[in-house]
């Protein structure tokens, strides 16, 4: 069982918050996109109000083990401070004398933000003894990094295993709900959304849900290997030639399994990959030879929101087409559109994080959906059904 920060009282006590700030930074270090602290605040203000200290640990890139300004969380330090008033303690090391005198000195009402944990080398490793150094700078823990939940690093699994009072903080609870709850155990008709580039990466995603799907609907590049695996010319489109085989499979086991998988039956063609080119609707099975599929067409766009439009559980992840370039994103916009209107209508929609998320986030949709994953891999690894070393740790 999972505990949450509202299930256990953590009063007047020093706490260790693993919590995903790995921001984006600009050249001169300023944060470029603060949704990953904006989203962990209810977790440390919920602290605060227990009389409790919060000490917030995160990585911030991929600093390779050492000390390198570049990868400092200083910037995040400031940013709360000035953005959003709170009384920050920064530590320049997340271990040893720096973090301890940080820690001593915080009072109640304060923050502690420790330095990059992947200045160690031993974060990355698991290892045991730089979680123990972590765990006797506090009393009790909090995961609420659901973004870094997928590996097993000192923070988030060796150093929750060291206390009795591990918690799952509120982003993170939310994810597990409607990630892990709402997937296991969907109302019907469930319908998944898949696209992004290829289909090795959701090849486990298409596997697990097939088995609690009633249709999934398949965009993307991804979709031109299947239609390889049917005998289509794809012209140029994406193509993974080594999974034909596979996608053959997949067609075979969903019909057998009484799943509808959904592909484009028409698709947005252009003579080269840029936005400003020629490019035409076609059918499917009429892609000209060397034009290349960028984006689903209307008549699957309407295809594809029918059967969304018709489902009480949706889960979207991956857009339909190249969405970078404003010609190609039409389709996934649309997409975005139909989760937001079956929302309304009552559905519990799901956008699985990485690009399916920043569309739904240019589009503003974020408040018109049920749910919108912080974790791109992390999200992934949920969907495939596997267990995540970072949520596993906080059982009890
Ligand atoms: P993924 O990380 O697998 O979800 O893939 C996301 C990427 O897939 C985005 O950068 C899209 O531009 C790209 N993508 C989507 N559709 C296509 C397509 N038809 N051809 C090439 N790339 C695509």
């Amino acid at each position: 069982m999972i505990k949450s920060i509202d299930e256990v009282r953590i009063e007047g006590k020093k706490i260790l918050v693993r919590v995903d700030f790995n921001v984006p930074l600009d050249e001169e270090q300023n944060v470029t996109d603060d949704t990953r602290i904006r989203e962990s605040l209810p977790t440390i203000d919920k602290i605060i109000d227990y009389g409790s200290i919060p000490i917030l640990m995160s990585h911030l890139g991929r600093p390779k083990g050492e000390p390198n300004p570049k990868y400092s969380l200083e910037p995040v330090a400031k940013l709360m401070l000035e953005k959003y008033g709170y009384d920050v303690l920064f530590a320049k090391d997340c271990i040893g004398k720096p973090a301890l005198e940080a820690v001593n000195r915080a009072a109640v009402g304060q923050v502690v933000l420790l330095e990059n944990l992947r200045f160690h080398k031993e974060e990355e490793k698991n290892d045991i003894e730089f979680a123990k150094q972590l765990a006797s700078l506090g009393d009790a823990y909090v995961n609420d990094a659901f973004g870094s939940a997928h590996r097993a690093h000192a923070s988030t699994e060796a150093l929750a295993k060291l206390f009795d009072t591990r918690l799952a903080g509120y982003l993170m609870i939310n994810e597990i709900e409607y990630l892990g709850k709402t997937i296991t155990n969907p109302i019907k008709p469930f319908v998944a959304v898949l696209g992004g580039a290829k289909i090795s990466g959701k090849i486990d995603v298409i596997k697990n849900l097939m088995d609690k799907c009633s249709s999934i609907l398949i965009g993307g590049g991804m979709a031109y290997t299947f239609y390889k695996a049917l005998g289509f010319g794809i012209g140029k489109s994406l193509l993974e030639e080594d999974r034909v085989e596979m996608a053959q499979e997949l067609l075979g086991e969903t019909s057998a399994k009484n799943v509808k998988l959904i592909l484009p039956v028409d698709t947005v063609v252009a003579d080269s990959f840029n936005n400003e080119t020629n490019y035409k609707t076609v059918k499917s099975d009429s892609i000209p030879d060397g034009w290349m599929g960028m984006d689903i067409g209307p008549e699957t766009q309407k295809l594809f929101c029918d059967e969304i439009l018709k489902a009480r559980t949706v889960v979207w992840n991956g857009p339909m087409g190249v969405f970078e370039m404003e010609n190609f994103a039409k389709g996934t916009y649309a997409i975005a559109q139909a989760l937001a209107d079956a929302t309304t209508k009552g559905a519990t929609t799901i956008v699985g994080g990485g690009d399916s998320a920043a569309a739904i986030n240019k589009m503003n949709f974020q408040n018109k959906v049920t749910h919108v994953s912080t974790g791109g891999g992390a999200s992934l690894e949920y969907l495939e059904g596997k267990i995540l070393p970072g949520v596993a740790a906080l059982e009890v």
